[in-house]
C-alpha cells in the first residue's frame, strides 16, 4: 500500500465541523492515503486570546505537513482580531489562489451552461499588504505594492497550470490604462512570461470590461490571472454565476506549503442542522489529492461527486423542484458520494487527472540585470489648509541645489501651475521638486530641502524619492501634468 501523506486538518466554526466530517467520510472510503493531524483554529482560539485565531502548536503541524485542509471559520467582529486567512497566506507564502468555477448544467441551475473558468489570483501583494496611513485630518491612503518577483511567480503559475490541465488560453486582467506602473508591471510580466508558452493562447483585458464580459459570456474565458483585489472580487462573481458559491473549492499554493478550502464562509445560521452543502470543501480536497500526488483518488472522488450531482441528489442550496431528485442533508449527501465511488458521470464531463504525480511547479525567478537607477527629485506631501497659489508662494523659496518646484497636485490632479478653480482641493498636497534635464541629485540635497521646509514651518507628511530607471521615468505624472 502507498505511503500515507500527512495532512493538517481544521474543522473550523459554524457549518465547518459538519462539512469537514462529510468530506473526511468520503476521503476515508475513497482509498486516499492520508495521515491526518487535527488542529484547532477560529473563534474559540480567538477568544482564548490568540489575535490571529491560531496557536503556535498549530503552526508547528502546518510547517511539518505543509498541506492544510481547512474548513471555514468565523472571524469575531470588533477590533483586534486579524484575519486568519490573510495571516496563513502570508506566513506560509501562499502566493497563488486557484479557483475553478464550473457550471453543472442542467443539474445545477445557471445562466451560463458552458462555463468552465479557472481564476488564478495573486494572493500576497497589491492593496492587501494592508499598509494604510491616515495622513491628514481628511485623507487616508492604502499602498498598492506590486513586485516583479511576485508578478513572475503568479504569471508562471498561471501558464504552468494551464499547460498541466490541458487548458488552451490564459487571459490577464489589469487596469494598466490608469495604474501604468503597478498594473503595468503585472501586464508586462504576463506578456514576457507568455512568450515561453507558444502552445497557449494569451490575451489581456482591462479589468472593467473584462469583468463585464466574464459576467456576461464566461464561456469566452479559460484561465484568468489577476492581481489580488480584482481576483478576490471576480472569483466570487465567477463562482456565483457558475451555479453557487456553495460548490466551489479553492487552493492556495506556495513554494513550500498549500492550503485547500471551500470559498464560502462558516454560515453560522445554518450550523448544527445537517443542511450545509459539503461540495466546496470536498472539491477543495480533490485539488489537495492532485497536489499531494494521488491523482487517481482525486479523479475517483471527483467523478463520484459529479455522478451524485447528476443523479439529482442535492442539498437545499442547489435543490430545484423538477430538476433535483432528492433534497438531502450534509451526511446523506456524503453517503451518496461514497455509494458512487468508482462510478463516472454520464452527461457531465468526467474528471481526469494526470496519472503521474506532478512535479512542483517551476516558478523560479529570472536573473535580471539591475537597471541604472538615478535620483532626480522628490515629491513632498504637505498638509496645508489654503489655496494652491499661496502654497506655491511658500514652497518656491525652498528650491536649491538644482531642485525646483515643478508642480503641485491635489489627490493626483495638477492644481499648479495653471490649475482650474473647479478642481476640489483637500489639505493634502503633493509638491514635486525635480532637477531638470539630465541632471541628478543626492539624498543629502533632498535632506537639505526637507530641512528648509521644516524651518519654513511647512507640515510635510511624507516624501517619495523620484527616480529614473535606465532613463525611464519611475513615477507617474499628475492628471494634467
Ligand atoms: P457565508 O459564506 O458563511 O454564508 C453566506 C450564506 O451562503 C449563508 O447564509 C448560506 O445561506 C449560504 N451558504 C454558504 N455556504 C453554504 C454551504 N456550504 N451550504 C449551504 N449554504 C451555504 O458568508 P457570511 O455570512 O458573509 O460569513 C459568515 C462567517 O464566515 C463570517 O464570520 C466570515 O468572517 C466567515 N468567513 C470565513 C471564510 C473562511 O474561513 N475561508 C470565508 C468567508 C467568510
Amino acid at each position: 500500500m502507498a505511503e500515507k501523506t500527512a495532512i493538517t486538518v481544521a474543522s473550523g466554526d459554524g457549518i465547518g465541523p459538519e462539512i469537514m466530517a462529510a468530506t473526511l467520510a468520503v476521503l476515508e472510503k475513497s482509498g486516499a492515503q492520508l495521515a491526518i493531524e487535527e488542529i484547532e483554529i477560529g473563534e474559540r482560539v480567538y477568544r482564548r486570546g490568540a489575535s490571529s485565531g491560531i496557536e503556535p502548536s498549530a503552526w508547528e503541524s502546518l510547517r511539518r505537513t505543509r498541506v492544510f485542509l481547512k474548513a471555514p471559520i468565523t472571524t469575531p467582529q470588533g477590533g483586534g482580531f486579524k484575519s486568519l486567512n490573510v495571516t496563513t497566506r502570508k506566513t506560509l507564502g501562499l502566493y497563488a489562489n486557484v479557483r475553478p468555477c464550473v457550471a453543472y448544467h442542467p443539474f445545477v441551475q445557471t445562466l451560463h451552461p458552458g462555463m468552465d473558468v479557472v481564476i488564478v489570483r495573486e494572493n500576497e501583494e497589491d492593496l492587501y499588504a494592508g499598509i494604510e496611513h491616515r495622513q491628514t485630518e481628511n485623507v487616508v491612503q492604502c499602498l498598492k505594492l506590486i513586485s516583479r518577483p511576485g508578478c513572475e511567480k503568479i504569471a508562471r503559475y498561471a501558464f504552468e497550470y494551464a499547460r498541466r490541465h490541458s487548458r488552451r488560453k490564459v487571459t490577464c486582467f489589469t487596469k494598466d490604462n490608469i495604474m501604468k506602473l503597478t498594473d503595468g508591471l503585472f501586464h508586462k510580466v504576463f506578456e514576457e512570461t507568455g512568450t515561453e508558452y507558444p502552445d497557449l493562447e494569451k490575451e489581456h483585458w482591462i479589468v472593467d470590461i473584462g469583468a463585464a464580459k466574464l459576467a456576461d459570456t464566461p464561456e469566452a474565458f479559460d484561465v484568468i490571472v489577476m492581481p489580488n483585489l480584482y481576483g478576490d472580487i471576480l472569483s466570487d462573481v465567477a463562482a456565483q454565476i457558475a451555479g453557487s458559491v456553495g460548490l466551489a473549492g479553492s487552493a492556495n499554493i506556495g513554494d513550500r506549503c498549500a492550503m485547500f478550502e471551500a470559498i464560502h464562509g462558516s454560515a453560522p445560521r445554518r450550523a448544527g442542522q445537517n443542511v450545509a452543502n459539503p461540495s466546496g470543501l470536498l472539491l477543495a480536497s480533490v485539488m489537495m489529492l492532485v497536489h499531494i500526488g494521488q491523482p487517481e483518488v482525486a479523479a475517483r472522488v471527483h467523478n463520484a461527486w459529479l455522478k451524485t450531482i447528476e443523479d439529482g441528489i442535492h442539498t437545499y442550496d442547489v435543490y430545484t423542484e423538477g430538476t433535483s431528485a432528492a433534497k438531502v442533508g450534509t451526511r446523506e449527501f456524503a453517503q451518496a458520494v461514497v455509494e458512487r465511488l468508482g462510478e463516472k458521470p454520464g452527461k457531465l464531463k468526467p474528471a481526469v487527472y494526470a496519472s503521474a504525480p506532478s512535479a512542483p511547479l517551476e516558478t523560479g525567478l529570472r536573473e535580471r540585470n539591475a537597471s541604472e537607477r538615478t535620483l532626480v527629485g522628490m515629491d513632498v506631501f504637505v498638509n496645508w489648509n489654503g489655496r494652491a497659489e499661496d502654497l506655491e508662494r511658500r514652497l518656491r523659496p525652498l528650491a536649491g541645489d538644482g531642485l525646483a518646484l515643478t508642480t503641485i497636485s491635489n489627490r493626483g490632479i495638477k492644481v499648479w501651475p495653471d490649475g482650474f478653480p473647479e478642481t476640489m482641493q483637500t489639505e493634502h498636497w503633493q509638491c514635486r521638486y525635480l532637477v531638470g534635464g539630465t541632471a541628478t541629485t543626492t539624498h543629502a540635497a533632498l535632506a537639505d530641502l526637507l530641512r528648509r521646509a521644516a524651518e519654513a514651518g511647512l507640515d510635510f507628511i511624507k516624501t517619495e524619492n523620484l527616480f529614473t530607471f535606465a532613463g525611464e521615468r519611475g513615477y507617474s505624472l499628475g492628471q494634467g501634468e
